[in-house]
């Protein structure tokens, strides 16, 4: 099947100097200056025949000085869109275009666009300049540069072995689905799913609350060979999600992963922050920063709805599932319509301050994995606006009583959500004005949000747009070293957001120390709290308990007032997962349910299997579900 580009070329005739793949799509390059011009006409045809993306670029041969490109680009583009770099990937005769309005370099219907690529014969792409300088973003867009060549042979490479054995009417006779994670419990999400052509890795996570070997997926399985790996696909950037993705690289995966494009620059962070934090507590970290370099590199970005193949018998779409930036569900087309398996991963079903709800309609669904974090029957949420009034009101009472309000955040989406609503109620007058420090990953995690606005919900989009972002407001002041936090520490009256969310090593542990002993302090834990963390056994009401640092571990008194505000989750509540499998389209065959406390597990899915008539199981880990 990679005759496929001969195919292509010959049909072309002798315009066509080079044919390759990027990833499931197809390039072609040209010398002859008319045919990129006026081609489009000849490409199209192909496309229908053929029903892959192509795409037409000039040769490096024909391309103009970069120099004089970039003088063009800033003619032709109106000076209105506020151009803050220009980039050439030149070994894919791009050229990437940064500005803070993307939509005036685009043009009406594309016209500056066009404009561009024909002046300068370089392809044009647009992006948005962050609001907020964001390091790891930029690292990231360096590496890719500096590895272009390696890029375009990596990306080409996936679609020789895509096309080698792909004929569209292929069918299989089996699916296979293996737990190696995950499986009646929250963390170290990772699954396998087989087809006789194919190996696919469903997230690479890791259980933060837990020690020893129980932090780590199954991978000492037979079916389980890095060697033989065809792709993994990545939900989204909490670590139980994709913590231990670098590792996959440091044992010498070189394989694609599949994630969005918010979802590549928030792992990045959140793996290299776990470093970090390893290196804090004196303790080996899992990998190197080399490790998560060889991740991007071999990262290729989905937007949602955009529908790719990534193996010869398997295609995949990515849909909103409202958990945090970028996160999503994902589509299995297996088989060309053989077979059809939703991955949920975490979603949550009702709006939030930062993203629009999951999506509940697909092409076709037979199967469905399903997270169940609060799928028991008492895990109702409580309204956000009920919520957001008991958050404000502890904060007051603490305040008044001279003491300080420590917020443990996922550094991911609830971080933010708390910056949102803090910010609110401080310009409509819910709350006075009160110091806000934001300690930890949390600032960088801000950045990146700040990049992909178009990944969040319209109205936080819209304040990002009209320069009212939200991230950026001049309350929250940042704790960037060990002295300003002492500051922190031994200053007044205060509200700290740091990470760890569940108080295991980071910044949030430093604050908790210091504030245990004082009964006018008040913690308020508003994340998940993982089966034996620190936070949990707060939250479980201990009176002692034992913090690790650097300097060994010590015992400390808990009496700050602990509170635990359910309301701000951003998983989906038991009403809103029945309401999901209410309002899903189609009605799936099967329901298999991960992600959750045993009795949660099992409570969901006698629920489900009453409420909806559909086959549920609960596999534990290492267990295999056959999908057909
Ligand atoms: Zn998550």
């Amino acid at each position: 099947m990679t005759d496929i580009l001969k195919n292509i070329k010959e049909q072309l005739n002798a315009k066509i100097t080079e044919a390759n793949f990027e990833g499931a799509n197809i390039v072609l390059y040209t010398d002859n200056e008319n045919f990129f011009k006026e081609g489009e006409g000849k490409i199209k045809e192909i496309v229908e025949q053929i029903k892959k993306r192509v795409e037409l670029r000039a040769d490096e041969k024909i391309l103009p000085d970069k120099e004089d490109a970039r003088k063009k680009i800033k003619q032709i583009v109106p000076e209105e869109a506020e151009i803050t770099d220009i980039l050439f990937d030149d070994h894919r005769s791009i050229v990437v275009i940064e500005a803070k309005k993307p939509g005036l370099v685009i043009g009406k219907q594309g016209s500056i666009f066009s404009e561009i690529r024909r002046e300068t014969l370089w392809t044009p792409q647009v992006q948005r300049s962050p609001a907020i300088k964001s390091q790891i973003t930029e690292n990231i867009r360096d590496v890719l540069y500096a590895n272009s060549s390696y890029r375009r042979k990596f990306l080409n490479s996936i679609g020789e072995k895509i096309y080698k054995e792909w004929s569209p009417d292929k069918m299989d006779e089996w699916v296979r689905l293996t737990y190696l994670g995950s499986g009646r419990q929250v963390g170290r999400s990772a699954l396998l799913l087989q087809t006789p052509n194919s190996k696919i890795l469903l997230d690479c996570g890791i259980d933060v609350a837990s020690k020893g070997d129980d932090r780590f997926p199954h991978f000492n399985i037979p079916e389980f060979n890095i060697s033989e790996l065809d792709a993994v696909v990545i939900s989204h950037a909490h670590l139980d999600h994709v913590g231990l993705l670098p590792y996959l690289f440091k044992m010498g995966y070189r394989g694609p992963v599949y994630m969005t494009p918010p979802t590549r620059d928030l792992s990045a962070l959140a793996t290299l922050d776990l470093i970090g934090v390893a290196y804090k507590q004196a303790a080996q970290p899992l990998y190197a920063s080399k490790d998560v370099l060889e991740m991007v590199k071999h990262t290729v970005t989905l937007n949602f709805n955009e529908v790719t193949d990534i193996a010869p018998d398997i295609r995949i779409t990515f849909y909103n599932s409202g958990h945090v930036l970028g996160s999503a569900m994902v589509h299995f087309n297996i088989g060309n319509g053989l077979h059809n398996f939703l991955y949920t991963a975490d979603y949550k079903y009702s709006r939030t301050r930062l993203l629009d709800p999951a999506i509940t309609s697909f092409p076709r669904v037979e199967s469905v994995l399903t997270e169940s974090t609060y799928g028991a029957k008492g895990d109702i949420l409580p309204p956000l606006r009920e919520t957001e009034d008991k958050f404000f009101g502890i904060i007051k009472d603490t305040i008044a009583k001279k003491g300080k309000v420590l917020i443990p955040e996922l550094g991911l989406g609830h971080a933010q959500e708390t910056v949102i609503r803090m910010e609110e109620a401080i310009r409509t007058g819910r709350l006075p004005k009160i110091p806000i420090y934001i300690d930890g990953v949390i600032w960088d995690m801000n950045a990146i949000h700040t990049a992909y606005p178009d990944f969040l919900s319209s109205k936080v989009k819209n304040l990002v747009f009209q320069d009212q972002n939200p991230f950026t407001a001049d309350i929250f002041s940042r704790v960037g070293s060990p002295q300003e936090r002492k500051n922190v520490i031994e200053g007044g009256p205060c509200v700290i957001i740091a990470t760890s969310g569940m108080l295991v090593g980071g910044a949030s542990v430093e604050y908790f120390k210091n504030f245990a002993e004082n009964p006018n302090n008040t913690m308020i834990i508003s994340c998940y709290q993982g089966v034996g963390s620190l936070g949990r056994q707060i939250q479980e009401g201990a009176s002692r308990v034992i913090v690790e640092d650097q300097v060994g571990s010590r015992e400390v008194e808990v009496k700050l007032r602990v509170e635990t505000l359910n309301g701000f989750s951003a998983h989906a509540g038991r009403n809103e997962i029945t309401s999901f499998f209410n309002n899903m389209r189609p009605k799936p065959k099967r329901v298999m349910i991960n992600h959750g406390e045993v009795s949660k597990c099992l409570d969901l899915s006698s629920t489900l299997y009453k409420m909806n008539r559909v086959e549920t199981s609960v596999p534990r880990n290492l267990e295999t579900v056959r999908l057909r």
